[in-house]
């Protein structure tokens, strides 16, 4: 067969889609790729089911449907206390994920550098790739994540095209503080660097943190490519419907990117979201409730089962310390975990690229809590049994250690 491309040969399989197939192999609750066991708002299907006869069914304008982007444009503009208009600044993208990759093909050259706090969601990596960016990590410290000035400093002394920022953070669930961003900001300032956001988590933001938007920041909105999608806010992660915030000269150019990737998101699907970009402010705030009681459960569900973990801030996961059963392999220990406890996490070193041994192995792994309080607890419930496992049998079962195919 002819050659296939360099750019693949650097592709691994994603570890979180990875996980997500063995533990439907093994009938585990799956804990891994972060998405909800719940439905979304009812009036959102509603809407969509009373449009199926009239549609629309075919394109909307390739940078999304007017009506949607002018209710967002009213959200946001709102939100992120910044004019935000529907006309000039929103590209309607098939998810935050081809938001981001459109927005890095728009600024970035091949060869340029981009700076990317570790740990970091792993699409940002396929995205350096395909858009021939070359990382410069910057690690987030544990235990609340924050970063090293002068490394961050030094990183952009590296004169980068862009930074990404992952605010609430996956997998950490950090948020960002004023204080950090506003030093974030003067550096993008000083060395004239485009920022990246990916604030798909603006929504789902604890108590006492709260969320600062990068691109509200003083002067930012002119650098700024704010991604984000309505995937987490409400509950419609297959729905794929993402957007991007920016200028009006760049979003000239994310809208051939776009255009040209996938012409645009679905049309229907667009229609039928533009009930929910205009719920009522008690729609968000009932989020925020029903993900702060699925955090302290999962939380206490930890705590029960005697595993340590860092306390997120935002977004719906956590990072739990397994360094006291196998602190050598997070892998095996989650394909372990999948198989004898019957839940499945994603683990850390999927995430890192700084640390010690470059981020190949991690103590941490990690949890999602998008789900039902009920499979929670049956989560937590096996969780308990977790230490008592290790004990019995550990890697040495009675399966014999069967080794998933990588
Ligand atoms: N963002 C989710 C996660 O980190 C889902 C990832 C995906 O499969 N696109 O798990």
């Amino acid at each position: 067969m002819p050659s296939t491309s360099r750019k693949t040969q650097n592709f691994t399989e994603s570890v979180i889609r990875r996980m997500t197939r063995i533990a439907n192999e093994h009938g585990a609750i799956n804990l891994s790729q972060g998405f909800p066991d719940f439905d979304p708002p009812r009036e959102l299907t509603a809407a969509l089911a009373n449009l199926a006869p009239a549609g629309p069914h075919q394109y909307a304008i390739t940078w999304g449907a007017e009506n949607f982007r002018l209710a967002l444009a009213r959200k946001q503009s709102r939100l992120m206390g910044i004019p935000v208009d529907g006309d000039r600044h929103i590209t309607v993208t098939c998810g935050a994920t081809e938001a981001m990759m459109a927005a890095m093909v728009s600024v970035i050259n091949p060869g340029d550098q981009v700076i990317v706090f570790s740990p970091f969601y792993e699409n940002y990596g396929a995205d350096a790739i395909l858009s021939g960016a070359e990382p410069l990590y910057v690690p987030l410290l544990p235990p609340d994540f924050g970063f090293d000035r002068a490394v961050l400093r030094a990183a952009f002394e590296r004169r980068p095209k862009a930074l990404i920022l992952c605010n609430p953070s996956n997998p950490s669930g950090k948020v960002f503080t004023r204080e950090e961003l506003l030093y974030i900001a003067s550096l993008a300032e000083e060395f004239d660097a485009w920022v990246i956001t990916d604030e798909v988590y603006e929504h789902i933001v604890y108590k006492p943190a709260a969320h600062v938007y990068f691109a509200a920041l003083p002067g930012m909105a002119e650098r700024t490519i704010s991604c984000s999608s309505l995937s987490k806010t409400y509950s419609i992660t297959g729905w794929r419907l993402g957007y991007t915030i920016a200028n009006e000269e760049v979003t000239g150019i994310i809208r051939k990117v776009h255009d040209f990737l996938t012409v645009g998101a679905a049309a229907p699907l667009q229609e039928a979201a533009v009930t929910a970009l205009n719920f009522p402010g008690s729609y968000y705030q009932g989020l925020l409730d029903s993900y702060t009681k699925k955090r302290d459960l999962f939380l206490r569900c930890l705590d029960e089962a005697g595993l340590s973990y860092i306390k997120p801030q935002g977004a719906y996961y956590v990072l739990v310390d397994v360094g006291e059963f196998d602190g050598s392999d997070d892998t095996r220990f989650c394909e372990w975990l999948v198989r004898e406890v019957k839940v499945a996490a994603v683990p850390g070193s999927s995430f890192f690229k700084t640390g010690e041994d470059g981020g190949r192995i991690s103590r941490l792994i990690r949890f999602h809590f998008a789900k039902k309080e009920e499979t929670l607890r049956l989560a937590g419930e096996r969780l308990g049994n977790l230490k008592k496992i290790w004990a019995a049998r550990g890697y040495g079962t009675e399966n014999g250690d069967i080794s998933i195919e990588r």
